[in-house]
């Protein structure tokens, strides 16, 4: 046998023990690493979908919270882990924006990760300690305008959801006010609803059931068309912030260099998990839905990340605003 045969033997070999290695995916229970704190709107959407992946999979989907840096330190966390499909990532669009917030991030939030699917879309809302004086958006902007930076504004940290809709409303009224960090908005929200601090946007994934028994004030929903589940709440935009719209995207990632058939298998997991009654059922409650079949898919995340990418960093390099 001549030199170039006997490597490609090997390479055979090699080939036939991952893919039978991966054929007998998963063995053992599976981390879904939530990059934020437990109790807020991503851990929640997690552990919704990570039951019906444990039944799918046939393999308990664990889920792990890793808060801190805005979601980045989680997002590290999988972007090192072995690609062997056991620890996985649920993120939302911080994974675009931190790109452009963080200069020195040790990965690359484009290329460190293996696409899985898209998860969901949701709506942000803006909403209040209980006490808020002001009765509904316009006089909240006019108090925003009077109170400037002696408005508090929780956040998610840096290259949060939260900071996010936090910044691009402070730039919209051109008005500076000041931002406290959590690992999470499940802790911000707590905040909140002791009157800690003022003002949250955050998706209504955490607000609806807190909005829906009155224990925060709702104003309005950022994204351009209203929320069903939430009729009474108007969008920004079309309550004096004319053109605003955040909406949370979720996408589900293995570490980069994680064989193909493992993420096909996950990925077929999640799109049944998405089909799942209680998960929609669940979904419509708090204020959002499944993202269609074909966009829980490995291409249409990838797609999906790659045009986000693009199009925050001229947002964020004109707002001028970093985490470093
Ligand atoms: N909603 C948060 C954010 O601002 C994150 C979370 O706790 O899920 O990004």
């Amino acid at each position: 046998m001549n030199r170039r045969s006997v490597l490609a033997s090997a390479a055979i070999v090699l080939f036939s023990a991952s893919s039978a290695w991966a054929q007998g995916y998963p063995e053992r229970p599976i981390t879904m690493i939530v990059p934020f704190a437990a109790g807020g709107p991503t851990d929640t959407v997690a552990r919704l979908i990570a039951e019906p992946m444990t039944k799918m999979l046939g393999q308990q989907v664990i889920v792990e919270n890793v808060g801190g840096a805005g979601g980045t330190l989680g997002a590290g966390r999988v972007a090192k882990a072995d690609p062997d499909g056991y620890t996985l990532l649920l993120h939302h669009i911080g994974q675009a924006t931190s790109a452009s917030l963080y200069r020195k991030l040790p990965y690359k939030p484009g290329e460190a990760f293996e696409a899985i699917g898209l998860v969901t879309d949701v709506p942000m809302t803006i909403v209040a300690r209980s006490d808020l004086e002001p009765a509904d958006v316009g006089a909240l902007i006019e108090w925003i305008k009077t109170n400037k930076d002696q408005v508090t504004l929780a956040n998610a940290g840096i290259g949060s959801a939260s900071h996010l809709c936090g910044m691009l409303l402070m730039s919209a009224l051109d008005v500076p006010m000041t931002t406290v960090p959590y690992k999470g908005t499940g802790p911000a929200m707590t905040d909140l609803l002791g009157g800690q601090v003022d003002l949250m946007c955050d998706q209504t994934t955490n607000t609806s059931s807190q909005i829906k028994s009155g224990k925060v004030k709702a104003y309005a929903v950022t994204t351009k068309e209203k929320v069903a589940s939430l009729p009474d709440l108007p969008t920004l935009d079309a309550s004096g912030v004319p053109g605003f719209e955040v909406a949370v995207w979720h996408g589900l990632y293995a570490p980069k260099g994680t064989p193909k058939e493992v993420v096909d298998k996950l990925a077929a997991a999640l799109q049944e998990a998405l089909k799942d009654p209680k998960v929609v059922e669940r979904f419509a409650d708090l204020g959002t839905e499944p993202v269609a079949q074909d966009r829980a898919t490995p291409a249409a995340l990838d797609q999906h990340l790659q045009a986000e990418l693009a199009r925050w960093q001229p947002i964020i390099e004109a707002a001028g605003v970093y985490a470093d």
